[in-house]
């Protein structure tokens, strides 16, 4: 017997336990070679086009589109035209059914998708697979569910669509942005324009074929892709009702200026740095689960990330050589391998940011700690990475990183651990992990994050409104309030 080797009445047990690779098969998409701009329900040739390509290999994936202001304009033009042309007018009922097509063809084709976001983002496909398509497919249904109830949404109000919604989204989950911004938007009877992140397109792309099966009308949904220069033209385009922005504070506040005073609406979903803190009583094994879900999860490619962790003194030790020891058994690689725990880094861009804020870290002081693990040699990687003997005024404990790196402090009271956490000028979200359930109330209504996790982390849910206060920008995306950003409400 080769691999199992038999000793007398006992199980027969593997000789060997090398890691063996469990590759997703790629086959299943279709990757064109030039790709256009989805405009009024056609394929759009574009003036200008750039090579997106997989973080993971670096290899060149296909030619996309640059939108230029005038490919803006048709798409906005489009939008327009279908807004005024039926759609705005349809019955939230029948408005449903496009939208419950369109989840169950997300459904259908969920493999498709799921191997594509990986390819194209370098996230692991347990992720895209288990988390983003799932999720994507299930605000479809969520908003498709509230199209014809928007009466009952807002009592005593009349609820009516804004218009033409302008959405940019950015590179960390593409295809779940793409299902928080569109489906709101469709259910309330407003038409689209989106532009998906420079570096991962495809998926967007992919969509469209979606749109088709579920025989959306033309120009109800319009995509056009293209870096910063797109989505500036399309911030900045008159026939656009409302901007949605998911993406940098930065650019969030260039946009908010941009739109001031023109009676735009805008609602902005930016950065964070959130505490996940963790008291004495907390089961230590499932906080350990939590922190690594927190901060290893999609690279750490996450707004809403747990990037800080308190830790409460007394078991700080503790805390930190299971948090070790489970970070050896990390698997960093292939995205396309069902084993894969950490992906590719999605852009050489980011991958110098991540790098250069780690070398801040240790030069002001920090102690930093990476698990064993070989990177492979082409594409983005960056390998899970822990900072010790942090302080609050040091950059990894203030700025977002939006990679794989966590920093670590500690307090001693409950008082400490909510004015440490509040030191940030973010407000996205946080983590609290306890037996007691007083604490964990107590814990969040002192919190200023728009969602405080208790005993878990990264959960997210259509039903949920989802957004940040401060830094973390304004607006909710999800449940009940994700509506009102698409509605005019009249008394
Ligand atoms: P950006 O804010 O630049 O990108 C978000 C989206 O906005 C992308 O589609 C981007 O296009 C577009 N965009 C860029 N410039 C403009 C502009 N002037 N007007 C309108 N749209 C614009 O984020 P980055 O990709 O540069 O990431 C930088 C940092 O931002 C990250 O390191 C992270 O800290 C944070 N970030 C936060 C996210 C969140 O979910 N809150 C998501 C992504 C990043 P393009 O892709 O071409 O740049």
């Amino acid at each position: 017997m080769s691999d199992v080797e038999r000793r007398q009445d006992r199980a027969p047990v593997p000789t060997d336990w090398t890691y063996a690779p469990a590759p997703e098969a790629r086959d299943i998409v279709t990757i064109e070679e030039r790709y256009g701009h989805y405009v009024g329900g056609e394929w759009l040739e574009p003036a200008e086009t750039y090579t997106t390509l997989s973080p993971a290999t670096e290899e060149l994936l296909a030619e996309v589109g640059q939108a230029t202001p005038a490919e803006v304009g048709a798409a906005v033009d489009a939008a327009r035209d279908a807004y005024e042309n039926g759609w705005s007018a349809l019955p939230g009922s029948e408005r449903a059914k496009y939208l419950f097509r369109i989840a169950r063809v997300l459904q259908e084709r969920s493999r498709e998708f799921a191997v594509l976001e990986s390819i194209n983002g370098g996230k692991p496909i347990k992720e895209s697979r288990d988390v983003d398509l799932p999720l994507a497919a299930a605000h479809f249904f969520y908003y498709a569910g509230w199209a014809d109830k928007l009466e009952y949404a807002f009592p005593n109000r009349r609820p009516g669509p804004v218009g033409v919604a302008g959405q940019i989204i950015p590179w960390n989950f593409p295809l779940l942005m793409l299902a928080w911004k569109i489906a709101p938007a469709l259910a309330c009877g407003n038409t689209v324009v989106l532009k998906p992140a420079e570096t991962t397109p495809l998926t967007a792309l992919l969509f469209c074929d979606v749109l088709r099966q579920a025989e959306l009308p033309p120009g109800v949904v319009n995509i056009v892709t293209g870096d910063g220069r797109t989505g500036a033209a399309l911030v900045q385009h008159p026939g656009v009702d409302k901007i949605a922005f998911t993406g940098s504070t930065d650019v969030g506040k260039a946009i908010q200026r941009e739109l001031a005073g023109t009676g735009k609406r805008l609602t902005l979903e930016l950065g964070g740095k959130a505490a996940n803190v963790i008291f004495d009583d907390a089961a230590l094994d499932q906080a350990v689960e939590g922190i690594v879900n927190g901060i290893y999860f999609n690279q750490g490619h996450v707004c809403c990330a747990g990037s800080r962790l308190l830790v409460q003194e007394s078991i700080y030790e503790q805390t930190i050589s299971k948090l070790r020891r489970r970070m050896e058994t990390l698997r960093v690689g292939d995205p396309l391998d069902k084993n894969t725990d950490i992906g590719a880094i999605n852009s050489r861009q980011q991958l110098e940011k991540i790098t250069e804020l780690v070398e801040s870290g240790k030069e002001e002081g920090a102690e930093i700690y990476q698990p064993p693990c070989r990177l492979p040699e082409r594409g983005y990687w960056f390998a899970p990475t822990v900072f010790t003997n942090v302080a609050q005024s040091y950059r990894i404990a203030q700025e977002e990183i939006f990679g794989p790196v966590l920093s670590v402090l500690t307090f001693r009271t409950p008082d400490e651990a909510v004015e440490k956490a509040n030191n940030t000028a973010y407000g996205l979200s946080a983590g609290v992990w306890t037996e007691k359930g007083s604490r964990i109330l107590w814990m969040a209504q002192r919190l200023r994050a728009g969602v405080v996790w208790a005993n878990t982390y990264n959960r997210f849910d259509p039903s949920s409104p989802f957004g940040g206060y401060r830094e973390s920008g304004f607006g909710r995306e999800g449940g009940l309030h994700g509506l009102e950003p698409y509605l005019e409400l009249e008394s």
